[in-house]
């Protein structure tokens, strides 16, 4: 029996990497014009970081972390979101006292134990972003800016769909409306619906169910709750969008999976993936990094899922991403392997990507794998081309056959190699 990777755990391919790093770049990109700094975070935690933080009666915290008990007996957990550690880090080292206003991003493997299905796995990606030490709206607007042009860079498109969840003064009020509601309409909701409304009431608005979902159209909508500083932050991070053009669309009954957020959430919804569903999602936290044991100050965030990113690239575009090499030398003969062994060395110190064969395969042979590694160019090495102190180039798109000079040493067979592929 061959050992197969975990379920929901999945390998990306070399075919499929190129997207990936593509992606990767093209966020930092963005992150950075945007003042953001990339910080590295462990992937394990103490286990008490996310139920402090995510909350202890999410389903995350539930029945979806990877907790494990290590050699010394603690309890650790592989993370299953980023905001938490990368909080934990700022805290740790104090970075608002460097810098009063923290603006950090991290990309990375987070773990979550759910049922796998299209583009949701338990080892899944993010690009997640913190903006620490201010809770102006702006900043809201400015984040959900930012996510917007990040989609619009990658090609793709979704909306934005934003709401306020109040704060701790307004929002105990709304969820006893809610659960008054929920508890008038007990007979027409799902059992989970039920228990919810015991256990975390805001989450009901979540639930998938067509029947659940056709009452809740009826429920009492939160921003109608909000007290009159969380409607001003509101009604101000509306204007910011409005002034930066972002489209967006309101929605009173997003809620998100978890304890922490206050205020503003959003959501990047796509419906390109079948169903629809949240490309991106985010939101304030402006109690956390108090209740995690730091200063009292508010922060904000948001988190894209990777493979869906992928997903919708390839939906959308005919592998662009394909990795290429400059070179690939085709040797015939063993003078010629050696030489060629010598010259592609020499070629790859210069700066180009370039791979061989050193099986002494036939040059029909050979051709096939340089088409496989994407070359740009295969030099055709011989006993022959070295005795005339002429190889042939070929030009792998276009089929042409480019003389170049073999004369002098290494160095400058490099040079008339590299002065052709660089002006073609
Ligand atoms: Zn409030
Ligand atoms: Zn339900």
């Amino acid at each position: 029996m061959t050992i197969q990777a975990l379920k929901g755990f999945k390998d990306i391919l070399p075919d499929e990497v190129g997207t990936w790093q593509w992606l990767e770049s093209m966020a930092r990109n963005v992150f950075h014009r945007f003042g953001f700094e990339e910080i590295k975070v462990p992937i394990l935690e103490k286990t008490e970081l996310f139920a402090r933080s995510i909350g202890e009666s999410t389903d995350i915290v539930e029945k979806e972390m990877y907790t494990l008990i290590d050699r010394n007996g603690e309890s650790i957990t592989m993370r299953p979101e980023g905001t938490a550690n990368v909080l934990r880090a700022f805290i740790e080292h104090g970075l608002h006292v460097r810098k009063p206003l923290q603006k950090l991003y991290t990309i990375g493997p987070m773990f979550r134990h759910e049922n796998p299905q299209k583009g949701r796995l338990r080892q899944f990606h993010q690009l997640s972003v913190e903006v620490l030490g201010t809770n102006n709206p702006m900043v809201d607007a400015e984040l959900m800016a930012m996510a917007w042009v990040l989609l619009q860079e990658f090609g793709l498109s979704a909306s934005l769909e934003v709401n306020s969840l109040g704060c701790p003064q307004c929002r105990p009020q709304y969820k006893e409306a809610l659960v008054s509601f929920l508890k008038g309409n007990k007979n027409d909701l799902c059992e989970d619906c039920r228990r919810r409304t015991l256990t975390n009431p805001l989450r009901v608005l979540d639930c998938k169910k067509e029947k659940c979902r056709a009452r809740y159209q009826e429920a009492p909508s939160i921003l109608d709750y909000l007290c009159p500083s969380c409607k001003e932050h509101f009604q101000a991070t509306e204007k910011g969008l409005q002034t930066l053009s972002i489209p967006y669309t309101i929605n009173s009954f997003m809620v998100r999976g978890l304890d922490y957020y206050s205020r503003t959430t959003f959501e990047l919804i796509t419906d390109t993936l079948g169903a629809q569903s949240a490309v991106g999602a985010g939101g304030r936290y402006d109690g956390l990094i108090e209740q995690l044991g730091g200063p009292s100050l508010p922060g904000i965030g948001f988190a894209m899922g990777m493979e869906r990113l992928v997903l919708m690239l390839s939906q959308q575009k005919k592998d662009p991403f394909h990795q290429e090499i400059d070179l690939f030398v085709a040797v015939l003969g063993n003078t010629a392997q050696e030489t060629g062994f010598i010259l592609i060395h020499a070629i790859r110190r210069k700066g180009l990507r370039a791979v061989m064969d050193f099986e002494g395969r036939s040059l029909k042979s050979q051709m096939k794998q340089a088409n496989r590694h994407n070359a740009r160019y295969t030099l055709i090495l011989g006993q022959d081309e070295i005795d005339k102190k002429e190889g042939v180039l070929r030009n792998m798109a276009t089929k042409e056959q480019l003389p170049v000079s073999l004369a002098g040493d290494i160095g400058s067979w490099c040079d008339a190699v590299i002065s052709i592929t660089k002006t073609q």
